[in-house]
């Protein structure tokens, strides 16, 4: 490649051009589709180096008319047990979960209907109860009921994914997890083929989890959290979630 090319293309992979600009396009292409009548929703992966950008996402969900947020843990894995209540990851999680909480309630107060989805941190449903005990404990065993019917994850159960060259995997974080492809054999035969390890446990119910979560009281709402970050942090899929952000006295394990 030449100098000059190298020259000309630098601006267009710098950050701060590039991120200014995807931001705008972004925020127009919401606009055209709100306008059209059409239901937008904007996504967002917490990183310690966004959390501070959250308020204001929050707000330009209200300024915009956007119908939806989607909050997406990013994968903190690595981070034990150790001073786990004290961690500042963890504890940004909390705090991130309370802005939400609080933002939700705060819209059904003004009878704004939007929707909040949480991903990627099935602890997020024992979380909601410990947030409730505190503001509505009259409210905590309805929901607990419900958080419980609801099942926590599903990843291999409720949730599939097939990627672009025909590979069946439990989810989309299983991808180095391939359960076969569509082009020797069908969906159905590939899902319910319990021959497979992985399969076989994560369609277990109860799963079979070790650890903190296989002591957790709340194991029933959130099913152990997710599988695939216990097995790229331990390679055992079935040890416990080192994600989980909830301390040893709020899963009655102290
Ligand atoms: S300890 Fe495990 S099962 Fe319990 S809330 Fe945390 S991740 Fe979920």
């Amino acid at each position: 490649m030449s100098a000059s090319a190298l020259t000309a293309s630098a601006p267009r992979t710098t950050n701060s051009a590039a991120s200014k600009g995807a931001f705008d396009l972004s925020l127009e292409g919401i606009r055209l589709c709100r306008d059209a009548g059409l239901k937008v929703g904007v996504r967002f992966t917490m990183t310690k180096d966004n959390f501070q950008d959250l308020p204001g996402l929050l707000k330009l969900v209200e300024d915009e008319g956007i119908d939806r947020f989607y909050f997406s843990h990013l994968n903190y894995a690595g981070r034990g047990n150790t001073n786990r209540r004290d961690d500042a990851l963890h504890q940004m999680t909390r705090s991130a979960m309370d802005l939400l909480f609080d933002a939700c309630r705060e819209y059904q107060e003004r009878g704004l209907n939007k929707e909040f989805t949480t991903g990627n941190n099935d602890a997020d449903g024992v979380y909601l109860l410990t947030w409730l005990q505190a503001r509505f404990p009259e409210k905590l065993e309805h929901i607990r009921k419900k958080l419980v019917q609801w099942g926590g994850n599903s990843s291999g159960v409720n949730v599939a994914n097939i990627d672009n060259l025909g590979n069946v995997h439990p989810d989309t974080m299983w991808w180095h997890y391939n359960l076969g492809n569509l082009r020797q054999r069908s969906f159905g035969d590939i899902w319910l083929d319990v021959s497979d390890p992985l399969m076989a446990g994560l369609k277990a119910h109860p799963r079979k989890v070790g650890g903190r979560c296989g002591a957790c009281a709340h194991f029933d709402i959130c099913g152990g959290n997710t599988r695939v970050r216990a097995q790229q942090l331990t390679g055992d899929p079935w040890s416990e979630d080192p994600g989980c952000y909830l301390s040893d006295e709020e899963i009655g394990v102290a």
